[in-house]
């Protein structure tokens, strides 16, 4: 795949890098403009909410099957709500670096958005041309070191 551009941005302390790439035309999808955000989110946050809403739901443990568990499936949906924030704020910070108007990039996140079997969630991007993908994932600690 072809680099049009990347580059090193701060947020929190923490180096993430952008990499945009043209699309291999021919693929399935090639001309979507899709983010992918790569970020471990136990860094942002724990799962002691979840924990707490499957202790009073008295289900054995924080994973369980969608409607099982009202109170679970609803304390999931504001830990996703946030995922999902926390993830286009990076992407918003990245696209900040990228072009003069971050502003005017549509960004919608999809969980089908690189797949239709939802292995490749991302957001799927307005007004940056057509078949471009953005790749954003945190610098390693050992590559942040030897960058020092
Ligand atoms: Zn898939």
């Amino acid at each position: 795949m072809d680099t049009i551009k990347e580059v090193e941005f701060k947020l929190d302390g923490r180096i993430y890098t952008a990499e945009v790439r043209r699309n291999k035309v021919g693929d399935r999808g090639w001309a979507k403009s899709i983010a992918y955000v790569w970020e471990d989110i136990a860094d942002h946050l724990d799962d002691s909410m979840l924990e707490k809403a499957a202790e009073v739901s008295k289900a054995q443990s924080k994973r369980t099957k969608i409607g099982e568990f009202p109170l679970v499936d609803a304390a999931y949906k504001v830990h996703n709500a946030l995922v999902i924030a926390i993830k286009h704020r990076i992407l918003f910070t990245a696209l900040l670096h990228l072009c003069d108007d971050a502003a005017a990039v549509g960004m919608r996140f999809s969980r089908k958005a690189g797949c239709n079997c939802g292995c490749s969630p991302g957001f799927v991007l307005q007004g940056l041309g057509r078949g471009v993908s953005l790749f954003i994932e945190r610098k390693k600690v050992q590559e942040v070191k030897r960058a020092a």
